[in-house]
């Protein structure tokens, strides 16, 4: 992704070290997650409730859930042997904006005791636009939202419903304010300085070639990369698409994609979806040396 000749100065100190946001990052510095945020306030339709949440992972995968105060000495725990560790990342397994309370707690407890270690979030979006003045009050200076359209029309085939506002919305309605809530979300963070990713699921004959559009958006409310994964459909693991199976792109079609939106949001192409208890440098995952029981 960026280098530090491009970059303003207090950009390139936010990214230098973060191995999502810079390619070179990634080599060197190693972030984790703590899965502490279960709940979540809208239905993909590639996702299964029993596994992590698909918009920044691979399906399929269960993480072991922990109380806020259970994460807090994980992430302790790992500091302690794991030196290149510079960012806490939360990504579910549900929304870590829906699931606020414990998401806050998790971070208020760890940066008490570790002032220099960078807060990241992932979420779909919702729940954001209320939690921006909190999320920079609380220094969390990296925001993933995943944005998979742009266009209600294509929303309504990607989300059943959503929760929202003490009810359940469905069809067109809530793909509209889904959108609308992703795009205030992400103007009020980028203009409060919070770097903002942008993760959209590339899905065949739904929203591949929307992405465009999807890109051009989220780029002029100032998203600083846009990262396209591919569907990962897995029918074995109760994840094809809604009812009916849905496939994902080939390597080849993804790569088509990215290729048409160079010259938007930088692209990044360098993430390994990974799951919501992951720990280590991208690409590793050592979560299993720090299950809970293992902490003693
Ligand atoms: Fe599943 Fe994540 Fe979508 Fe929620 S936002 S339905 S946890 S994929
Ligand atoms: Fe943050 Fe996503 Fe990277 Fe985790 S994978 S540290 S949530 S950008």
């Amino acid at each position: 992704a960026a280098g530090a000749a491009s970059l303003p100065p207090d950009v390139w100190a936010k990214v230098k070290d973060h191995p999502c946001y810079s390619e070179e990052a990634h080599h060197y510095f190693a972030r984790m997650h703590v899965a502490v945020a279960p709940a979540c306030n809208i239905q993909c339709n590639y996702c299964n409730r029993k596994f992590d949440c698909a918009n920044e992972s691979r399906p399929g995968v269960v993480s072991e859930r922990l109380t806020p105060e259970e994460g807090a000495r994980k992430v302790l725990a790992v500091a302690a042997s794991v030196p290149q560790l510079s960012v806490l990342g939360i990504a579910g397994p549900g929304d870590a904006c829906y699931d606020w309370v414990r998401t806050r707690a998790t971070f208020a407890l760890v940066a008490r005791r570790l002032p220099d270690i960078r807060l990241c979030l992932s979420t779909n979006g919702l729940a954001l636009p209320e939690l921006v003045d909190e999320i920079v009050d609380m220094n969390i200076d990296h925001v993933t939202v995943t944005i998979n359209m742009v266009d209600p029309e294509v929303g309504e085939r990607i989300y059943p419903w959503i929760y929202h506002d003490h009810r359940r919305w469905t069809g067109r309605d809530a793909s509209r304010i889904l959108h609308e809530r992703q795009m205030e979300g992400l103007e009020r963070l980028t203009a409060r300085g919070v770097l903002v990713k942008v993760n959209s699921v590339m899905i065949p004959g739904i929203n591949d070639a929307h992405l465009v559009e999807v890109n051009r958006q989220v780029t002029a409310r100032g998203a600083f990369l846009h990262n396209i994964m591919p569907l990962i459909s897995d029918p074995a693991h109760g994840t094809a698409f809604g009812l009916a199976g849905q496939r994902g792109p080939t390597a080849r079609e993804l790569a088509a994609v990215q290729d048409r939106l160079e010259g938007g949001a930088k692209l990044m192409r360098h993430c390994r979806q990974c799951r919501a208890d992951a720990v280590g440098l991208l690409g590793e995952d050592r979560g299993q040396d720090f299950t809970l029981d293992r902490l003693g």
